[in-house]
């Protein structure tokens, strides 16, 4: 059934073969075979093409089967392998909640695919029926980020297991601020669905936004498709070298900083809708919260001068007038609140 969905031109392609990808068999010694300098300096030879060392990692970490993990320069790597896979430019179109993350209707102008948008309702929730409603035969894609950026919060469950559940298409579920919220990753449930695509990634709590590194986690089917069309070398020896001492040294800072952004969220929330310039402080289980306030773009203004740089959500549908604020230190949420407590109109 995936195959049917694949671009006939994925389908026939014939990948790249690198000598990383040729050379698989006994132990060796002398590498002649990929043009490399051959004097050592640590960083002569290129990259495991398939990540296989660090994907073991992030198999035990997040309990998803090696073969069901691709990792890419971002999770906006991720994005834009999924159109390239299933889309045909022109054809073929994609059904996404609005407003969400921007990337999703980057890559499709990218990939001249037609992007239609579905509005969420006032509390930001999504109905599964509205989403379907907007697909017909050629919605390869249907793509759902929960928690959601810029709105911070989790879209309901059980709406999204209906539109796994209805679509023959494929369902993409960013969860790539799902450390922040008590729900548990749809990730877990991938061999239920074969249709689904969960992107995950390393710029958020793990705390590695400067290494690129995006995973998406899928069928093995789905999978192989992503391998044939990356670029053959596409996750650098640096970056796989940091990540996997993140996952087998670093874990439990990692978990600290998530529980300090967890309850600093709360009080930062808390203290935010206290603020005369606040209208509204929306819910979060995000490591931010999007607010509606009297003037976002006085405000926004008024705190680059001060040197305190939120997101403007203002032109973004649904969000005028909000800031989208990520939860910093204690030290650096303590400076916007005071900021913000002199603010003058
Ligand atoms: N997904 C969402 C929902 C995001 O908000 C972001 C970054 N703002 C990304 C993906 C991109 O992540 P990466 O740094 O892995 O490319």
């Amino acid at each position: 059934m995936i195959s049917s969905l694949v671009r006939q031109n994925i389908k026939q392609l014939k990948p790249y073969s690198s000598a990383r990808d040729e050379y698989k068999g006994k132990k060796a010694s002398v590498f002649i075979d990929a043009n490399e300098n051959p004097f050592g300096t640590l960083l002569n030879r290129y990259p495991d093409p398939l990540q296989e060392e660090l994907k073991r990692a992030i198999a035990e970490v997040k309990q998803v089967p090696a073969e069901c993990i691709f990792l890419g320069n971002g999770s906006d790597e991720a994005i834009d392998l999924s159109y390239r896979v299933f889309c045909e430019p022109r054809v073929d179109n994609v059904v996404a909640i609005d407003p969400t993350y921007g990337m999703y209707e980057v890559c499709a102008n990218i990939n001249d695919v037609e992007y239609r948008k579905v509005a969420l309702d006032e509390h930001f929730q999504m109905k599964a029926d509205d989403l379907l409603a907007a697909c017909d035969s050629h919605t390869k894609l249907i793509f759902i980020c929960s928690p959601n950026n810029p709105t911070g919060n989790d879209l309901s469950r059980e709406e999204i297991v209906k539109v796994i559940e209805g679509f023959k298409g494929i369902v993409i579920v960013d969860e790539a601020y799902s450390d922040f919220s008590t729900q548990r990753p749809l990730r877990l449930d991938l061999d239920k669905y074969e249709n689904l695509i969960v992107y995950n990634t390393f710029s958020k709590a793990y705390g590695c936004a400067a290494i690129r590194l995006g995973m998406a986690f899928a069928s093995a089917e789905i999978i192989g498709y992503f391998n044939k069309v990356k670029y053959p070398y596409n996750v650098n020896v640096l970056t796989q070298h940091k990540a996997t001492e993140v996952l087998s040294t670093e874990m439990s800072k990692t978990c600290k900083h998530i529980n300090l952004i967890i309850d600093e969220r709360a009080t930062v929330m808390e203290a935010f809708a206290q603020l005369p310039l606040c209208e509204r402080v929306y819910p979060s289980n995000a490591n931010f919260f999007l607010a509606k306030v009297t003037d976002a773009n006085s405000i926004y203004n008024y705190l680059v001068d001060k040197g305190i740089i939120v997101r403007n959500r203002n032109s973004v549908n649904m969000c005028g007038n909000c800031l989208r604020i990520t939860i910093g230190t204690k030290e650096e949420n303590t400076q916007l609140l005071s900021a913000l407590r002199v603010y003058k109109p």
